[in-house]
């Protein structure tokens, strides 16, 4: 299949660029670079050993989109192009519809025009908002805290409404858990601008120094040991959802929603010690208030990816820490070496 990737050198574009080439599909990728470098396009030629075609463009560039899809007869999209970050969601919610969710109606329109209607979108865990039951199913209530996970929910709508106005639509909204680890090169990974707000990362940044401690945002939660636990998944397992979600749609006309999740949850401290074992690095700690809208706890229900994709999350907790220290190592050499 030719399939264009919005946002395919992001953190998870990326990734997910490398496992549908290396199964033998076309890969082109649109970025507007808002949030991911250029270098990405060499660090995945090394890994496929040929370069992958990357049009710069912002997806709300609706000509440039439909240009794209007719040029490299694209037969579907997956759609990662989007802002993440939570608290600015909040400090400037119009930024956040305005690249999220007009980004996706343009890309929508554009799609519509060419007729191509196959799309998997990422969307997130946080569209459930305050759990009434756990682990959470792909049925539990949503209600969004922030406007970033708003504009999420508000894209699953569009996408549903548009599948039921035409049935040659093929759509998958893929409700990500907390995606950690890079690729098994050490090349590709999570580099957040700046310091990092997600726990991964930052443990990452404190492990190489970078960072003088971690602070811990609670530890009087009802867990197990008393920090938030969330459901970590190695992005790599991630990228390979998105392959399933794209052969299921080959045979499954219509729209629906999908956890993407290990359906284990794991606290804080839980990482620092995996973390720790792992690099041999002692990574300092503090205690601090609980961080403003966290929750407690949340997991997914894993079932429906497994009937439905035939798909289930292989790597463990080791290889998501494991993968994060190699692209932290590698990228701290490449710095040095680059500095001399
Ligand atoms: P990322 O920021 O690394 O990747 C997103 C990419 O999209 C970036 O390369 C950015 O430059 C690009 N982009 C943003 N707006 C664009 C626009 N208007 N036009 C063109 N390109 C644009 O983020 P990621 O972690 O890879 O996330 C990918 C998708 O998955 C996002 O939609 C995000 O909301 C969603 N998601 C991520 C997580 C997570 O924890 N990483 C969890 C749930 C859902
Ligand atoms: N966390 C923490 N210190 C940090 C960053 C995160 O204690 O510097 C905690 C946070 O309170 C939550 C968990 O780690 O319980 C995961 O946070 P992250 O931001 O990675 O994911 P999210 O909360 O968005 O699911």
């Amino acid at each position: 299949m030719n399939i264009l990737l919005t946002g395919g050198t992001g953190y998870i574009g990326s990734h997910t660029a490398v496992v549908l080439s290396q199964a033998g599909h076309e890969v082109v990728l649109l970025d507007n670079f808002c949030n991911s470098s250029p270098s990405v396009l060499e660090r995945l030629e090394k890994i496929l050993g040929k370069a992958l075609p990357c049009i710069e463009a912002d997806v709300r560039e609706t000509d440039v989109v439909e240009k794209v899809l007719r040029e490299y007869k694209i037969d579907a999209v997956i759609h990662f192009a989007g802002l993440k970050a939570v608290s600015e969601s909040v400090a400037n919610p119009v930024l956040y519809y305005a690249n999220n969710v007009q980004g996706s109606i343009s890309l929508l329109q554009a799609m519509q025009e060419v007729d191509v209607k196959t799309l998997v979108f990422s969307s997130s865990a946080t569209v459930y908002g305050e759990p009434q039951y756990l682990p959470y199913d792909e049925d539990h209530p949503t209600k969004p805290m922030n406007p970033y996970g708003q504009s999420k929910l508000q894209v699953e709508e569009i996408l549903r409404d548009l599948a039921a106005s035409d049935s040659k639509w093929r759509i998958t909204s893929l409700r990500y858990f907390n995606p950690v680890g890079a690729h098994e090169s050490g090349l590709i990974g999570e580099e957040p601008n700046g310091i990092p707000n997600n726990l991964m990362p930052y443990v990452v940044k404190v492990a190489s120094g970078e960072l003088p401690h971690l602070n811990i945002f609670g530890d009087d939660y009802e867990t197990l040991d008393g920090t938030g636990e969330r459901d970590y998944i190695h992005v790599m397992d991630l990228a390979e959802g998105h392959m399933a979600a794209l052969h299921f749609q080959n045979v499954n006309a219509g729209s629906n929603v999908v956890n993407l999740g290990t359906g284990k949850s794991s606290g804080v401290l839980e990482i620092v010690k995996a973390f720790e074992n792992i690099t041999g690095k002692v990574i300092p700690l503090q205690f601090a208030p609980r961080r403003a809208g966290d929750l407690p706890i949340y997991f997914a229900q894993t079932g429906l990816a497994k009937e439905q994709l035939h798909w289930v999350a292989k790597r463990n907790l080791i290889e998501m820490c494991e993968s994060s220290w190699k692209f932290q190592e590698l990228q701290g050499h490449v710095k040095g070496e680059s500095e001399n």
